[in-house]
């Protein structure tokens, strides 16, 4: 597969047909789109590749139950097909997981209810399967009884219990890898992507895009890259770059929803994804997931101002989101020092505070702006393929994309890298990573551990390997200490509480 080559002085000499601003998921699948249609694209990332928001989310590919209550039927196929292709392209990646949701009787939750939700999901989604392998296929839901929910999810409150629904969804086990395999297919079609370079104006002429000026964040050049169409993907940012390029679209990020998933350092409670709601308070339902045997809670959410720089979860909303857990489940008794990460990422909301239900796509020109300058945010991992395709496709209508099965060759032995929980680097893990760093322009040590692996998904483990790592990088004496210090402030959520 292609190799990330960080060569900012031949992009520099290049004039690329399209150039993406930010490398978080929706960047990264706009490159995709652009580079199966052989359009000349060059992304760029001002840190790391989905070191921000993408980062943090759930790991979870939604199909669309969810959607069933408000009968939201489009939003639900789309979910449903997105989550097909991701099984599809990504089975080393992504894998069936099962959900269960405890019913007690209540309103929406009874047996009668929840039955015909299933069958309905079952129902809409009946090719949900075509295409994917034996192994990966997602079986149907069904009603549980109370006892074999017991036998399912031990710690299950039995008080007045009437059994569970259970249904099935996708998960992404090694997330980093999944997010690699995108940026490397795209370098094999011909694309460019850049991490640590931070966009900061838009080159016009004649109110027509012909380039970005940037800096390289590493050591603080400017630079000058060429191309003709340009689409900001800041995410949480794209307000700040469409103001710097043009002016402010508020519609692009009425408010700002931060969303947060805890994990604890805590056996999970069981082998399936329990959806679970506290029984006195608010209503919400929070997931407990057995992320590789631990426990991943998710997830809470606040409106906030602007804190994209530092997404902090306040003291008092841990302290509420603990105490909701606790109530949740009995004698689970989680406590603030039982967590080992905390993953938080920042979200369009509406003007109500209600998370998004829509991506937005602004072509600058029609509103007066430059011509070829375009920005776009979304909502959900799960639907940025979807996004990216319907972007590109409307910008560059006249451009045939070349089908995924010959991108993406499913019998493929990527030579991966995969850690189970607990796992530690050995011999035999070094060779690959070492290959990584080579390979996927690794700049610093957190790019390692964080977002090419999923090493620093279990930090104390992280922290234990540090050392082992040492030899696969060639900066000097001076420059490890430092990549060591700030990773370990990193592992340790110096910068998180
Ligand atoms: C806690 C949480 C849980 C979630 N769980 C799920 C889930 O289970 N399933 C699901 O489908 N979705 C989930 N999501 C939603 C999903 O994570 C987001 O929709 C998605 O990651 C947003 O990606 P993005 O590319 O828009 O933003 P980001 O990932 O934030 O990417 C934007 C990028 O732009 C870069 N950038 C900004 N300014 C510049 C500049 N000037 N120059 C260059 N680069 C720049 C930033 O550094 C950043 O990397 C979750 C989100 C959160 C926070």
């Amino acid at each position: 597969m292609g190799k990330i080559i960080r060569d900012i002085g031949k992009a520099e000499k290049e004039n690329f047909e399209l150039i993406i601003t930010g490398g978080g998921i929706y960047g990264i699948m706009l490159l995709l789109e652009a580079s199966r249609r052989n359009i000349k694209t060059l992304l760029l990332e001002k840190n790391d590749f989905g070191g921000a928001t993408t980062l943090n989310h759930l790991k979870t590919v939604h199909g669309g139950l969810r959607y069933l209550q408000s009968l939201d039927l489009v939003r639900f196929r789309e979910s449903v097909n997105e989550r097909k292709w991701f099984v599809k392209y990504f089975p080393e990646y992504v894998s069936p997981m099962s959900c269960i949701m405890p019913l007690y009787g209540n309103g929406l939750k009874r047996n009668s209810v929840m039955r015909g939700a299933l069958m309905l999901n079952d129902l809409f989604s009946i090719n949900r399967n075509m295409g994917i392998t034996k192994d990966k296929k997602l079986p149907g839901g069904k009603i549980l009884s109370r006892e074999k929910t017991v036998e399912m999810f031990e710690g299950v409150d039995t008080k007045g219990l009437k059994g569970s629904a259970l249904w099935f969804d996708a998960n992404i086990e090694e997330f980093q890898r999944l997010i690699m395999s995108v940026l490397r297919k795209s370098v094999d079609l011909g694309s460019v992507p850049l991490n640590y370079v931070e966009v900061k104006e838009l080159k016009t002429e004649n109110n027509k895009v012909k380039g970005v000026k940037c800096v390289d964040v590493e050591n603080g050049e400017k630079i000058t890259f060429s191309g003709d169409v340009v689409i900001n993907a800041g995410g949480p940012w794209s307000r700040e770059i469409s103001t710097n390029f043009d002016k402010d679209f508020p519609e692009l990020f009425k408010k700002n929803l931060m969303l947060w998933n805890i994990l604890f350092d805590r056996k999970a409670l069981s082998d399936c994804a329990l959806g679970l709601t506290p029984k006195r308070g608010h209503g919400h339902t929070y997931f407990f997931h057995p992320w590789k045997g631990r426990l991943l809670v998710g997830t809470g959410e606040i409106v906030v101002d602007d804190i994209k720089n530092n997404v902090k979860v306040p003291g008092k909303e841990i302290n509420k989101f603990i105490d909701d857990m606790n109530t949740a489940i009995p004698g689970i008794d989680l406590k603030k020092k039982d967590i080992l990460k905390i993953y938080a990422g920042i979200l369009p909301a509406s003007e109500s505070g209600k998370l998004s239900k829509k991506p937005v796509t602004i072509d600058h020109s029609t509103n007066g702006g430059p011509a070829g300058l375009y920005s776009i945010t979304g909502v959900k991992f799960t639907t940025s393929r979807l996004v990216a395709d319907k972007t590109i496709k409307k910008i560059f209508p006249d451009r045939k994309p070349s089908g995924y099965e010959s991108i993406f060759n499913i019998e493929e032995d990527h030579g991966d890298i995969s850690f189970k929980y607990d796992q530690n680097v050995n011999e035999e893990s070094l060779i690959k990573l070492k290959k990584i760093v080579e390979e996927e322009s690794v700049l610093h040590l957190s790019d390692l551990i964080l977002r090419r692996t999923s090493l620093g998904e279990n930090p104390k483990r992280a922290l234990d390997s540090i050392e082992k790592l040492r030899p696969i990088f060639t900066g000097d004496k001076k420059w490890w200490a430092k990549e060591k210090s700030d990773t370990e402030k990193l592992l340790k959520m110096e910068n998180n509480e």
